[in-house]
């Protein structure tokens, strides 16, 4: 049986970036990830790093926001220094397009509240007219009459920073092991066992970060994952000139020139499929903020599964009943990547979830929850 320091479950972008942490920070560590038949949202995303918007009515998670993507810089850049791959990140700040005078105004009042929320922090933004757009984003529809700017969203190329934080966890000497679904986990003397694609490991720590997958091992190490499924689909186009500065909310210019039009949030159980109604909805919201882009050929589309715990913010738990057990899940894994990588990994080395973290255990839910409950199949 291989012996590490840490098993994390789940080689996504939340487990990634954990195992990554622990590494870096010394620990010898096991990834065990399920696969191509699992879903998987780290191969499925938009690639923002978001602010904007992120943590109304909770300043808690909109500092956590702001803390990633503030480390977001550093975690880029020793990424593409440990294993050579560019992950296209860049931080320019984001647009939120408005396409009428009420939403404008609304989208005014979210952001007041959000610098209200941040507090000492501080939380810069401004609402813009359509020329002040204008002079940033050509090609405007008519029916654009302004957006809000925050200064902090980044963007990256997901599937490079997936690739780069597995890179760098076999770099530092860590295992990655593809096509291993985790089917069983004994804890007993302070150490957990795993029973994986056939192989059997043990540590004295263990990470749950399986995404969907985790609700069904998180129980018997008395933890709660209480997570379901939530699909967005995603459009593609060709590569064209760069033409847009920042992601502009549903649109966003990949650094290969593709747009990246987005995203529905549906809930269809497990059914990762695109539809022909949520894709056409979707386009036609595209022509509105950027008529140029019905010029542009589709070359692909899909559907993903988001992570949504009951209030959609993240969990992060130690287990009572099994110290060295913890729970790591969250909706937006790529914006959080950093935060995890730093912030909690290093924490979990130490046995503890870090404080600024703690409110973010999944006792918020009370008793009432099962797991079994939540990631309901109604896959067809
Ligand atoms: C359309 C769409 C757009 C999105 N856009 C953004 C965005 O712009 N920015 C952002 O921050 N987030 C975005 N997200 C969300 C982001 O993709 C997820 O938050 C993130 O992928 C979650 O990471 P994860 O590692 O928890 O889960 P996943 O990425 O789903 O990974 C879970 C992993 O666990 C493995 N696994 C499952 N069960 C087991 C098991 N029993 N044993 C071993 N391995 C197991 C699977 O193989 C998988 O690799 C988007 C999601 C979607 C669907």
């Amino acid at each position: 049986m291989t012996a590490s320091d840490a098993i994390v479950v789940g080689g996504g972008i939340v487990g990634g970036a954990v195992a990554f942490g622990l590494a870096r920070a010394g620990a010898r560590v096991t990834v065990f990830d399920e696969g191509d038949v699992a879903f998987r949202a780290a191969r499925a995303n938009f690639g923002n790093i978001a602010v904007q918007g992120k943590g109304v009515g909770r300043p808690e998670y909109l500092r956590l926001t702001r803390r990633s993507a503030d480390l977001w810089p550093t975690l880029a850049q020793e990424l593409t220094e440990r294993t050579g791959v560019d992950l296209g990140f860049v931080r320019p700040g984001a647009m939120r397009l408005c396409l009428s005078g009420d939403e404008w105004n609304e989208r005014a009042r979210l952001m007041e509240e959000l610098r209200a929320d941040a507090g000492n922090l501080g939380y810069d933004y401004d609402m813009l007219d359509r020329d002040a757009v204008a002079g940033m984003v050509p090609g405007l529809g008519p029916e654009v009459v302004g957006a809000s700017f925050t200064p902090y969203d980044c963007e990256c190329s997901p599937l490079y920073a997936l690739s780069a934080l597995h890179g760098a966890i076999i770099g530092l000497g860590g295992r990655y092991v593809a096509d291993a679904k985790v089917t069983h986990v004994e804890a007993a003397g302070g150490t957990f066992a795993v029973t994986a694609g056939g192989q059997r490991a043990r540590a004295p720590r263990i990470v749950l970060a399986a995404g969907l997958g985790s609700s069904a091992l998180a129980g018997p190490l008395g933890l709660a994952m209480p997570v379901r499924p939530e699909r967005g689909q995603v459009i593609v186009t060709e590569r064209t000139r760069r033409a847009i500065p920042m992601p502009l909310g549903l649109v966003r210019q990949t650094a290969e020139g593709g747009f990246v039009i987005g995203r529905s949030a549906e809930d269809v159980g497990l059914d990762d499929r695109t539809t022909a109604a949520a894709l056409g909805s979707m386009a036609a919201t595209a022509l509105r903020l950027l008529p140029y882009l019905g010029g542009l050929q589709v070359v692909r589309a899909w559907g993903g599964l988001r992570i949504m715990a009951p209030d959609a913010f993240p969990i992060y738990d130690q287990s009572a009943d099994f110290p060295g057990a913890f729970s790591a899940t969250c909706h937006s894994g790529v914006t959080l990547a950093a935060a995890h990588a730093f912030d909690l990994a290093p924490a979990i080395l130490e046995n503890r979830v870090p404080p600024e973290l703690s409110s973010f255990t999944a006792k918020r839910f009370g008793a009432a929850i099962a797991d079994e409950d939540w990631v309901a199949s109604k896959a067809p």
